[in-house]
């Protein structure tokens, strides 16, 4: 990736391509669906709204699921990377699983929500959260049955917009991995990171429909490719 001597300031965007690695399954935009649901019905306010039971109990098998999972290769590669490089590093993630923070990151930003997290509409708490949560259970700070997964939905904000975009602008290297490229505001981070001047890498198993807005591709597993990128920047 050219010269890496330059690089002082990295932002790493990664998506569902690196837990899907980890037997985790997002929902595929070909069709739709995640475990045969609709996003629709799953993935937006207006369906917790009309079926919350549904959405409770959808989530609670993502956060099962989560907690059963290990990080894989390239989740350790990131890790390493967090520690050892001097500089500014920002991993923003579109996954809701923390696999990169049990590999060991500590600079990793949620910007769609976590599903070990609730998030209390009562106090506007956040509670760390492995169980389930339908059947409503209390919230441990004020008591009110208001819990919801920490989830952005379609629809909802996605999670410190500010901060991402003020690492993507001091960013010397943007690299995308796993991720379609299909979603906004995350399918724009690369133009963003590109105006500001930073070289851009993408790291995926196929061409996205972004991939022409990179200086260079490399295509395969991410379980591959991210640790054989982790070696050269650290090297
Ligand atoms: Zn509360």
């Amino acid at each position: 990736m050219g010269d890496m001597h330059a690089v002082r300031n990295i932002v790493i965007l990664t998506g569902a391509g690196i837990s899907a690695e980890s037997g985790l399954k997002t929902f595929r935009a070909e069709d739709g669906l995640w475990e045969e649901h609709r996003v629709e019905d799953v993935c937006t306010p207006q369906a917790f709204a009309r079926d919350p039971d549904l959405v409770q109990r959808f989530y609670d098998m993502r956060r099962a699921a989560a907690l059963a999972a290990e990080p894989n290769a390239a989740h350790e590669a990131l890790a390493t990377l967090d520690a050892e490089w001097p500089g500014e590093l920002l991993i923003v993630t579109q996954n809701i699983d923390d696999l990169h923070e049990r590999a060991g990151a500590r600079r990793v930003l949620h910007m769609h929500g976590e599903v070990l997290s609730a998030w209390c509409t009562g106090c506007d708490m956040r509670h760390r959260w492995e169980g389930a949560l339908l059947g409503d259970p209390p919230c441990p700070a004020c008591g009110e049955a208001s819990l919801r997964p920490d989830i952005v939905w379609f629809g909802e904000m996605p999670y410190e917009m500010d901060r991402i975009f003020a690492a993507l602008a001091g960013a010397d290297l943007f690299v995308s991995i796993g991720t379609s490229g299909a979603v906004y505001p995350a399918a724009g981070f690369v133009q963003e990171a590109a105006t500001r001047g930073a070289a851009t890498l993408e790291l995926n198993l196929e061409r996205s429909l972004g991939s022409r807005m990179f200086d260079e591709t490399r295509l395969g597993p991410a379980s591959e490719l991210v640790p054989r990128w982790v070696a050269e920047v650290l090297a």
